[in-house]
């Protein structure tokens, strides 16, 4: 798509929030080890008689918990997982064996039906749709934290297509209420705290800043030496009046793109309604370029948001919440699983440029 090549890259790149994950940048051909993933046709069917989260089936699956504009005629819903990974009967209390710890699977697993369209891909959905849908995971977040005490973290995130893990193609959310904090949220509000405590600035505040004022420079590892310096407007995908969509400079997959708002916040419970407006504006335009780039994408979306409790209440500052939207355009292979080490054969930066240079029309 990009006219000019860009030089090759062959490079371990250390994600700046979590030095503990990095990616090696191999962008020389034949540096494809790996199988690429189906792209998954663009479903055009709006109703299906059989599936169960279309509208009209209501009875196929558990009671609705809640549902926008109404519930007869709703646009988006939510009902209890039928299959839920954590539930609310208890059988033990944390047991402990030596270093083998067990937390009881207590929980709630609810899913949130995207919309009563059965085919329809989030950069289809209209901004005010996806207001409402990103209003409903605010919702319920919010309900679920205040609900239990023991709930410590209420992940929302989103499989679409096989190759991400979703069973159903009818396009929905799932929302866990756990009694743990998941690991890598834990590392990411710990090393984000750390890089507070040493800078007096939010990391990813930081990164924001560079992405729209600065030059970045990058020094070597173990000299310090600076290898040299970068134009980070570069990694700009979507900009909009409180949100950005970048692309990171180092992330696990190749077309991976992080959502955050411009100004400072932890919590996403706290996105005012206005914002909603630009939140969806900006995802929306994201999605339509990444399918624009890669057509028919499989992929994940997590929304990584401050931790409920006491332990995080000096967190706020240092933590930004973010949505990371990682899509599966290969299958990882055992060096990647066995190392940790992700490969990306594109280097973030042309990534980035294709994805910027797609003309849309105006929403
Ligand atoms: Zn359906
Ligand atoms: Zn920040
Ligand atoms: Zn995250």
């Amino acid at each position: 798509m990009s006219k000019k090549p860009s030089p090759s890259v062959r490079e371990i790149r250390i994600n700046p929030v979590m030095p503990s994950e990095s990616v090696l940048v191999a962008t020389a051909r034949g540096m494809r080890p790996r199988k690429e993933e189906e792209r998954v046709e663009q479903k055009t069917v709006e109703h299906k008689d059989t599936c169960p989260f279309c509208l009209g089936n209501e009875d196929k699956t558990p009671p609705t918990i809640a549902a926008w504009p109404s519930e007869k005629n709703w646009a988006v819903r939510v009902v209890e997982n039928l299959y839920p990974i954590l539930g609310e009967d208890s059988q033990n209390d944390g047991l402990v064996f030596g270093l083998q710890q067990v937390v009881e699977g207590y929980g709630r697993h609810e899913v949130i039906i995207d919309h009563n369209n059965h085919g329809i891909a989030i950069h289809n959905m209209s901004v005010e749709h996806l207001m409402t849908l990103f209003s409903a995971y605010r919702d319920r977040m919010e309900k679920l934290y205040k609900a239990d005490p023991r709930i410590q973290y209420v992940l929302v995130f989103k499989n679409f297509g096989p190759a991400a893990g979703a069973s159903i193609p009818h396009t929905h959310s799932q929302i866990i209420a756990m009694p743990v904090v998941p690991e890598n949220v834990i590392n990411e509000v710990e090393y984000a705290k750390i890089h507070f405590d040493k800078h007096h600035q939010c990391i990813y505040c930081s990164l924001i800043n560079e992405a729209l004022t600065f030059e970045a420079t990058i020094y070597d590892r173990d000299s310090g030496e600076i290898k040299r310096k970068i134009d980070v407007g570069q990694y700009v995908v979507e900009r909009g009046e409180k949100f950005i969509a970048i692309k990171p400079f180092a992330s696990r997959y190749e077309w991976e793109i992080h959502i955050m708002p411009l100004n400072h916040s932890a919590d996403y419970v706290d996105v005012s309604p206005e914002d909603m407006e630009d939140l969806a504006r900006v995802t929306r335009r994201a999605m339509a370029r990444l399918d624009a780039v890669i057509g028919g994408a499989q992929y994940n979306f997590f929304l990584h948001s401050i931790p409920q409790g006491d332990k995080y209440a000096d967190c706020h500052s240092s933590y930004h919440w973010h949505i990371e939207i990682c899509p599966r355009t290969s299958i990882p292979t055992g060096f990647e699983l066995g190392s940790g080490l992700f490969v990306s054969t594109i280097s973030p930066e042309d990534a980035a440029q294709q994805l910027r240079e797609i003309q849309l029309d105006e929403d």
